[in-house]
């Protein structure tokens, strides 16, 4: 084995197919462009199902700090 053939995969969003790269850091996707706009689309399908309209607002209480004592 004199190279090392990579496997082409199809990119998930766009349907173009391009060499796996592990140097690629937006696969399976083709580029970061394609990765951004699937996963921003899952993001959002998301977002919709798991936060319901009626879904209790949730405030993180604010700690009450005391006042640091003054140096005199
Ligand atoms: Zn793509």
């Amino acid at each position: 084995m004199s190279s090392k053939e990579l496997p082409i995969v199809t990119c998930p969003h766009c349907g173009k197919e391009h060499q796996w790269d592990i140097s690629n850091r937006f696969r399976p996707f083709c580029s970061e462009r394609c990765k951004m706009i699937d996963l921003g689309k899952w993001a959002n399908e998301e977002y919709r199902v798991a936060q319901p309209a009626d879904k209790d607002e949730q405030d993180f209480p604010t700690p009450d700090f005391p006042e640091p004592p003054h140096q005199a």
